[in-house]
């Protein structure tokens, strides 16, 4: 049996008895509709998946095998997915640097080129800024997306372990791990000369893989399987742990993300994740 968590926007609370229905008749056999929070989440469990059926536009809609619905670890990325920004073209922004390390970001997001090349070109231009100027990025910038600390809040009160895995750096991830309460962090480590101005980026760098990795030595940790682990993110550096993970999903992705991986958060917020794993 499968069931598709059908999520509308917090904002717009528009998920009706009309649109459900619209969604069960065109599902093969299904047996139950459970509302999870009324106007914004709901399940539907059903037999066989149509692939030719558009559910309605406007909401997202997860599709998984109910059997292995609940998950005991969730991997997350953090730019671009729990947060809005992406540090690097902050920082490149507060130097004046701004349009030549954004093109760089681009192209390693839409992995184009490989992101630990694309981590050591951006820092390169960032050499020589300094580290409290960085550091205060934290109280003028950093934003959360919307569902961030809900989501935080739920797996924690269920019980569901949570990294936060990052290509950037541990300045933000320590922040966003102290706020929302992860159980854990990895990240890149900024290194700064003794007048605390920026050198370089510590080796090894975590790339492309080290995310699979970091999840697949968690999972083993926690004798879990990788159908027991979530995992969400944006970029091309996400699409290991989103395959791997038993529920990968694609959160306000990249065109390349979003033609890989099918459970998309595009309509909703960082919560459908939470109401996807069966938690309140
Ligand atoms: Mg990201």
């Amino acid at each position: 049996m499968y069931v598709a968590t059908i999520v509308a926007s917090a904002k717009k609370r528009n998920l009706n008895a009309e649109t459900l229905n619209e969604v069960r008749a065109n599902l093969a056999d299904v047996s139950r509709v459970a509302v999870i929070r009324e106007g914004i989440a709901a399940d539907i469990y059903f037999e066989q998946i149509d692939l030719g059926y558009k559910p309605p536009q406007g909401f997202d809609f997860i599709i998984q095998k109910a059997a292995a619905r609940k998950k005991k670890l969730l991997v997350c990325d953090m730019e671009s997915t729990i947060i809005q920004n992406e540090f690097l073209d902050e920082i490149a922004e507060l130097g004046g640097f701004k349009t030549e390390v954004a093109k760089i970001t681009e192209k390693a997001m839409n992995g184009e080129i490989g992101f630990r090349e694309a981590i050591e070109a951006r820092v390169k231009i960032l050499k020589g800024m300094p580290e409290s100027e960085i550091r205060a990025l934290i109280e003028t910038r950093l934003t959360y997306n919307p569902g961030a600390k809900e989501l935080l809040a739920a797996c924690k009160k269920a019980g569901v372990y949570t990294m936060l895995v990052s290509g950037g750096f541990t300045i933000f991830t320590d922040a966003v791990t102290r706020e929302l309460g992860f159980d854990e962090s990895h990240a890149n480590r900024l290194e700064f000369d003794r007048e605390g101005f920026l050198t370089g980026v510590a080796p090894p760098l975590l790339g492309k893989e080290a995310k699979l990795e970091i999840m697949a030595a968690q999972a083993k940790k926690m004798a879990i399987s990788l159908d027991d682990c979530a995992a969400t993110g944006d970029g091309a550096n996400d699409l290991p742990m989103l395959h791997a993970a038993g529920l990968g999903i694609a959160y306000m992705a990249k065109p390349k993300v979003k033609a890989e991986i099918k459970n998309q958060i595009n309509n909703s917020d960082l919560m459908a994740i939470g109401y996807a794993i069966g938690l309140k």
